[in-house]
């Protein structure tokens, strides 16, 4: 491609909402441009980079066996009605009326419309297994769209589901994904770890997550420094804490009023106590039910981490009306003495009940209680009392006996494993070898194909521009000539744009008439990997330049050799990519 006759709409000035490099630097350097917030034109470098991605996405997936079909994004509300997933998914879910008055979503993802299509076309276990793919536009009305391509609310998601007749089954499904995912990242160039994600509402008993460390990530990787645990921090699970010991008899509990005094800070400052000395207990509606919840009050409770307690439940914080009746007092003046009774479950998180006694809420508006003990004044354990490690990990958490460490990350991709919970609703049943019914087993698998691209920009760029891994990047050699006015090197570079053409080499020819600085300022911003230059005074030396973008140093070569160096350099680039160990 000549850049005379490109889009390539470099700036030097970006927006200040762009809050992340790869946003800042897909802007610059001409990949996007933004249409409304979370939504963007993906523009010639941006795009052609994207079909990389998609390229060695669909290569991956098909070698593993899984099949390409297409299933629309405006799919029919009622779908997800039979799920219960248009009220989970809440305002995120964008939703549409037509002209007959049915509601519509537009697909933040296709479990329903996949399971349902299943579930018309395979009766028998000899039809199993199956994995079904896509990869197309997906919305999702983001609470907070930002950092460009990484939360926006049109993406697109190569999505996949798996169908099985045994747990066996699934698990070779599964594994056949997570490797096909470890390749399409290794493929792509970007350093990702795999940890352990949780599968909450999904409602699976498994899931992996993929996730580029990187400072700008939302998501926070908890890991172990030898390598044995890393988790997100949604599902990763802490010791147990060691039970504190009392210097004394604790005397009975005591009532104290503490009038408007809701939140731990305002109580703490007041009674002269810390944090960690206190209770929270906080009521969830729990599906159909009303559960307790207690935590020590400098710790968070992990809602994922509940509703996995709950079986799989959907869990929300109960509304102000409920905390009341459940309570009888206030909201902020909840506490665990006689709430088992009250609520269908009580949940106590393990460093709760490691405590030697707390400050909670009285169960009465404007008192808290002192030395409340748990065991003594609560019951640690019953028909409906539970100790379980429902908290974030936190600085200090231990697992397996080893320290936590915490890094930030963005999550690419994710593999669950669903059960049948999709499979039972929309009736994707088939028959066994006996003629028994069941329904099918599921797996799920995610990738965000603009994250890929965001996130490969995020890590890999200098002060000057993009550095691109060679798999993903929008061309594959760049030729800059410095002097496209001077006849005879213009000639010259004509020539070498027309070698690497017939030599099958992806090349964009730099061919605009200006300034040599320019040329060489857009060349570093938008990063092409292998680089030749070729100007009067390497003509006139029968040479060209050739220098790789990640390095500073450059080499001249005869003009003769450039096309076959230029294609055994590409080719060694991406074997580098394929060498790397695995996580
Ligand atoms: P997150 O926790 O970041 O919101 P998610 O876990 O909800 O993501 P999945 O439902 O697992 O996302 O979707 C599969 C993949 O789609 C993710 O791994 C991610 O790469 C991509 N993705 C999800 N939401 C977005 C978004 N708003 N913008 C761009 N890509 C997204
Ligand atoms: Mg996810």
């Amino acid at each position: 491609m000549r850049y005379s006759q490109t889009f390539i709409p470099t700036v030097k000035e970006v927006p200040s909402d762009a809050e992340c490099v790869s946003h800042r630097l897909m802007i610059r350097a001409g990949l996007i441009r933004k249409v409304a917030s979370g939504t963007y034109c993906y523009l010639p470098l941006g795009w052609r980079s994207l079909l990389k991605i998609i390229a060695i996405v669909r290569q991956e997936m098909n070698r593993a066996g899984a099949q390409e079909i297409i299933v629309p994004s405006m799919q029919p509300k009622e779908f997800w009605d039979k799920t219960g997933r248009s009220d989970d998914y809440g305002p995120t879910m964008f939703k549409l009326e037509d002209r007959h008055g049915r509601m519509n979503v537009l697909g933040p993802t296709a479990e329903e419309v996949f399971t349902t299509l299943v579930a018309g076309e395979v009766k028998s276990y000899k039809q199993l297994p199956l994995n079904l793919y896509q990869i197309t536009p997906k919305f999702r009305d983001e609470f907070r769209p930002r950092f460009g391509p990484i939360r926006s609310r049109e993406f697109i998601m190569k999505d996949a589901y798996s169908f099985d007749d045994t747990p066996e089954a699934v698990h070779k499904s599964y594994m056949a994904m997570y490797n096909a995912y470890c390749r399409i990242f290794t493929r792509c160039g970007i350093e990702y770890v795999i940890v352990e994600a949780e599968s909450g509402e999904m409602g699976g008993s498994g899931s992996h997550q993929f996730t580029i460390p990187c400072e700008s990530g939302e998501d926070t990787i908890v890991y172990t420094e030898d390598g044995s645990y890393a988790a997100n921090l949604e599902k990763a699970a802490v010791d147990p804490a060691t039970k504190e010991k009392s210097s004394g008899e604790i005397p009975a509990p005591q009532d104290v009023h503490t009038p408007n005094v809701g939140t731990i800070e305002a109580v703490c400052g007041l009674l002269k106590t810390r944090p960690r000395d206190m209770i929270k207990t906080l009521i969830y509606a729990a599906g159909e039910d009303v559960v307790a919840a207690l935590v020590r009050g400098d710790h968070d409770l992990n809602p994922e981490k509940l509703t996995q307690t709950l079986g799989g439940v959907h869990t929300d914080l109960a509304d102000e009306q409920t905390i009341e009746a459940v309570t009888g007092a206030k909201v902020g003046f909840a506490g665990p003495i006689g709430i088992a009774e009250k609520v269908s479950k009580l949940i106590i998180d393990h460093s709760v009940a490691a405590m030697a006694s707390g400050v909670t809420g009285a169960n009465k508006t404007d008192y808290h209680t002192k030395n409340v003990v748990p065991g003594r004044e609560f019951p640690l354990e019953g028909d409906n009392v539970l100790v379980a490690d429902i908290r974030y990990a936190e600085q200090g958490d231990t697992h397996d006996g080893r320290k936590l460490l915490f890094k930030k990350g963005i999550e690419v991709g994710q593999v669950f494993k669903l059960g049948a919970k999709y499979s039972v609703k929309l009736g994707a049943k088939f028959l066994d070898e006996n003629g028994v019914e069941k329904p099918c087993l599921m797996g799920c698998y995610g990738i965000g194909i603009n994250r890929i691209l965001a996130s490969a920009i995020e890590t890999g760029n200098d002060g000057n521009g993009i550095i691109w891994p060679i798999s993903i990047a929008p061309f594959e050699t760049l030729i800059t000539c410095a002097n496209q006015d001077d006849q005879e090197v213009a000639k010259v570079a004509d020539g070498l744009y027309q070698q690497l053409l017939d030599a099958g080499i992806e090349v964009l020819y730099d061919d605009r008439i200006m300034r040599g600085g320019i040329k060489f300022k857009d060349a570093d911003l938008i990063g092409i990997p292998i680089r030749l230059t070729i100007g009067k005074k390497s003509v006139a030396e029968g040479n060209v330049e050739l220098k790789l973008r990640r390095e500073s140093r450059s080499e001249n070569l005869p003009i003769h050799q450039a096309a076959d160096k230029t294609v055994e350099l590409a080719a060694s680039l991406k074997q580098e990519l394929l060498n790397k160990p695995r996580p």
